[in-house]
């Protein structure tokens, strides 16, 4: 997300594999090619999204979410919400505009300035609003149910996670600069020495890649994801921009065997996002007011936008924590991982190598891992087998019998919304 440690340059050292193949100067790409993969989707400009506040529940929508009923339009609502809102204001366009010639000193003392004006309450970081609507969507659900004594039972859905875990926890960083990757192996030795692995997004067009160290880091069980193009904040300033950089982030994934994206300060357009080749994005979060997009799906779980799979982060970021606030962290998101277990949902962190800068940071996120590493409950997993599980369980259905009925059919369990949710 913020990244305030890379250069801020235009398609810059590329690595080897990719040598040759960045943006020489975005007019010369052919806007033609980031047509392809769109297939029926709308990207005249009109928002589909806005279809499921108007058109209720459409089971042609392009977005799906993890429950149904009454909690379903919840979900639905609150991410109609937060594509409504993911907007930047004109502030921070021109501020990406700057950027270039802005001095990293500049830069810092901005975001610092703004973020700091931001008055939050202490939970900032759990979505009180969300849950306030999700019980009493829980108690509508359940009540019709009760009015209609026994006429209706109360319908089965699959548990969000696989194994009869509790609730799904996934380690991500993205890798802003070269200080980021003289860290990785640290970090990922310190994950390894507690049971876990985790998902390394890279920056294609912005410093010079390791390629021997990510082959290493596949070897040893992590995942390589992509974060962006070259992290100038500029990605989604218009869609001309985006267009013409798709080709080479999509060429980035098949180079680097990615499925999955995260953009650059999480900035995100979903709509324009279908234009990319990836089986997942991780660009959303429940919550998170600090984001140049400030906003949130509410919702802990995943959810299907058009051909991506969305990943929520749900833990604060480092860089919010511990730059930004200066709030212990691992204290914080053991704080928010209760509540992302009351309702087994998806515990997504994001930390950057780059600002894990210091024996305390570090100590800070080890004890986090340390702590998750005991917990039974937890599926530990990478985001890429999170969004195949959750295709999996999206093309999977509970039948009148109670069995399951599709590809997930051997590793779910059917559960009532009441006693998942309303716990
Ligand atoms: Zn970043």
């Amino acid at each position: 997300m913020n990244n305030e440690t890379g250069m801020p340059g235009r398609a810059g050292l590329a690595g080897q594999a990719l040598a040759g193949q960045a943006l020489a100067g975005e007019s010369l790409v052919n806007e033609g090619l980031a047509g392809q993969a769109l297939g029926n989707l709308d990207v005249s400009g009109r928002d589909p999204f806005a279809q499921g506040l108007s058109g209720g529940e459409r089971e042609d929508s392009l977005a799906q979410f993890a429950f149904a009923g009454p909690v379903g339009k919840v979900l639905r609502e609150h991410f109609n919400r937060d594509m409504a809102q993911a907007r930047l204001t004109w502030k921070f366009r021109l501020y990406y505009h700057l950027r270039p010639w802005l001095a990293q000193g500049m830069r810092q003392a901005l975001q610092r300035s703004r973020n700091r004006s931001l008055s939050m309450a202490d939970d900032w970081f759990i979505p009180n609003d969300f849950i306030l609507d999700l019980q009493a969507a829980i108690r509508l659900e359940a009540g019709e149910v009760s009015a209609e004594h026994g006429l209706r039972r109360e319908v089965a859905e699959l548990h969000p996670w696989p194994d009869g875990h509790r609730y799904a926890l996934a380690l991500t960083h993205d890798i802003e600069g070269a200080e980021g990757w003289s860290r990785v192996r640290q970090i990922a030795e310190m994950e390894e020495s507690c049971g876990l692995r985790s998902a390394w997004y890279v920056v294609p067009h912005l410093y010079k890649i390791d390629y021997g160290l990510l082959d290493e880091l596949r070897q040893r069980g992590h995942e390589v994801g992509i974060h962006g193009y070259n992290h100038d904040g500029r990605l989604f300033l218009s869609r001309g921009i985006f267009r013409r950089r798709v080709p080479f982030i999509n060429a980035a994934a098949r180079a680097m065997s990615a499925s999955g994206f995260r953009a650059p300060m999480v900035h995100r357009n979903l709509n324009w996002m279908q234009d990319l080749e990836f089986d997942y994005d991780a660009s959303c979060f429940d919550i998170d007011p600090f984001q140049p997009m400030p906003g949130g799906v509410g919702g802990f779980w995943p959810f299907i936008v058009g051909k991506l799979v969305e990943l929520p982060y749900t833990l604060p970021q480092d860089h919010t924590l511990m730059v930004t606030l200066g709030q212990p962290a691992c204290e914080t998101w053991l704080r928010k991982l209760a509540v992302i277990k009351r309702y087994s949902g998806l515990a997504m962190l994001i930390t950057h190598p780059d600002y894990l800068n210091s024996a305390e940071r570090m100590d800070q996120y080890r004890q986090f891992c340390q702590h998750v590493a005991g917990d039974s409950e937890k599926w530990s997993a990478l985001p890429r087998e999170v969004a195949t599980w959750w295709r999996q369980r999206q093309a999977t259905v509970v039948g009148d019998d109670g069995q399951l009925v599709g590809p997930a059919a051997d590793r779910g369990r059917p559960v009532l919304q009441r006693t998942l949710l309303d716990a």
